[in-house]
């Protein structure tokens, strides 16, 4: 049988995972990666247990926990004002105990960078903006900005929010705005005042507002992403910035030690928010969506990059399985993946509302909720998912 021409359109975490689990199955794969060269920005990631069961049957594991920190304390909610803590997990113990694998804060550049060096250098074409595909009697036609073309048995959008393939496949739309943005900032260790270098996941809440910081690369950063109210300037973007007094007049009056934190920040990127509901159907014949092309979500559960990986492996064993039928495999893999990942984006999506909520009833009625809860078994749908197990096809 002809090996399967697989074209993934996207090098971000989701593309190149998908390469690196194709190649795991036996398959070979051709990434095509706008950017001239990849990369991440400057940002922290928080890699849960559903996340790292896979990184180590890909055999990346070791070499990115050289670089990252086991998180000791996790959903460590604090108030805006004081800091009191409104509710702290203990996950060094109960992350293994429940779910086999501990919680990691890693940076997104070395999570990118363990995945690609599984991936063979001549799988990768960057500098390949896709324009178009189309879908024809003996596969699909990619075509590229530079007027290059290029046939495929499969087509795999891992392409991002703005999806060029979501929109071939499914008509063009365009993610809805939030009405959020969010600020990102790295502090070195070094500059940070002691309680940021915890090996503890911290959200602070607060009206309209949350901030969340984490120590990344082997505790030598702590990673803040804050969340806030955004002008109607704000763009989507990793690389858009601000400044540095535009962050912290957001966090104005917040507890001394946070903004002593926010004062050690260099210069934040800063970017908008979006956000789609939930696709009834994602794939199209030979083709399918994969990571935040198919579901985009709000980072409030910290799983975007985890369900993208997810996505990769139940895609790769489901087309592994199935090689000779690629249409038949990809109607398994979405239905594999579609109500989970929708299930993450809707609860995402309610956690912004909940999440900032102004001092007052509801949200004394929430932290009082949050003091009896115990958010390691609460998300044990999440985290204690094998993307692995994935269930036959009844058709
Ligand atoms: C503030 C914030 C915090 C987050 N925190 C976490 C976290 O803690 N844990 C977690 O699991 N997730 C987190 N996420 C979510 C996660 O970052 C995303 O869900 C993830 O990046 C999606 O991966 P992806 O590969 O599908 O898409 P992307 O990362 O967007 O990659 C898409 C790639 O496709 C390329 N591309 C786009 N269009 C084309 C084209 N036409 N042709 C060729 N290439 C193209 C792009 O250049 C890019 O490289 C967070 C997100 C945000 C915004």
């Amino acid at each position: 049988m002809p090996e399967l021409r697989i074209a993934v359109v996207g090098g971000g975490i989701g593309g190149l995972a998908t390469a690196a689990f194709l190649k795991r199955a036996g398959l070979a794969c051709t990434v095509y990666e706008q950017a001239a060269e990849l990369g991440e920005v400057g940002a922290g990631l928080v890699a849960g247990p559903n996340l790292v069961r896979l990184l180590r049957r890909l055999g990346v594991l070791d070499e990115l926990l050289a670089r990252a920190v086991a998180v000791d304390v996790g959903w460590e909610f604090r108030r805006w004002a004081d800091g009191s803590v409104l509710s702290a997990e203990n996950l060094a113990e109960a992350c293994e105990r429940l779910y086999g694998e501990r919680t990691y804060t890693v940076h997104r550049a070395d999570l990118l960078s363990v995945v690609q060096a599984t991936v063979p250098a001549d799988a990768l074409r960057l500098g390949a903006k896709c324009v178009g595909v189309e879908i024809g009697a003996d596969g699909a036609v990619l075509s590229f900005a530079d007027g290059a073309a290029t046939t495929a048995d499969v087509v795999i959008g891992a392409d991002g929010v703005h999806s060029t393939i979501r929109n071939a496949l499914l008509g063009p739309s365009s993610a809805t705005f939030s009405g959020l943005c969010a600020f990102r900032a790295l502090v070195p260790a070094a500059a940070a005042p002691a309680f940021a270098l915890r090996k503890a996941h911290t959200l602070w809440l607060g009206p309209g507002h949350h901030l969340v910081h984490y120590p990344i690369s082997a505790g030598k950063l702590i990673n803040i992403v804050a969340f806030a109210p955004a002008g109607a300037d704000v763009v989507e973007s990793w690389s858009a910035t601000a400044t540095h007094a535009e962050f912290a007049a957001e966090f104005d009056g917040w507890d001394p030690r946070l903004r002593e934190l926010i004062a050690a920040a260099g210069a934040p990127g800063r970017w908008a928010l979006l956000d789609r509901a939930p696709l009834a159907q994602w794939s199209h014949g030979p083709a399918t969506l994969l990571g935040g092309a198919a579901h985009p979500m709000f980072p409030f559960f910290a799983q975007g990059a985890a369900q993208a990986v997810e996505d990769a492996a139940a895609l790769a064993l489901c087309l592994a399985a199935d090689a000779t039928e690629p249409a038949r495999a990809l109607r398994r893999y979405e239905s594999a993946r579609r109500d989970r990942t929708a299930r993450l984006q809707t609860v995402s999506h309610e956690r912004a509302h909940l999440n900032h909520l102004p001092d007052g009833p509801a949200q004394q009625v929430r932290d009082a909720s949050l003091s009896g809860q115990d958010p390691l078994a609460a998300n044990a749908w999440i985290y204690g998912h094998d993307a692995e197990l994935v269930p036959p096809l009844w058709t």
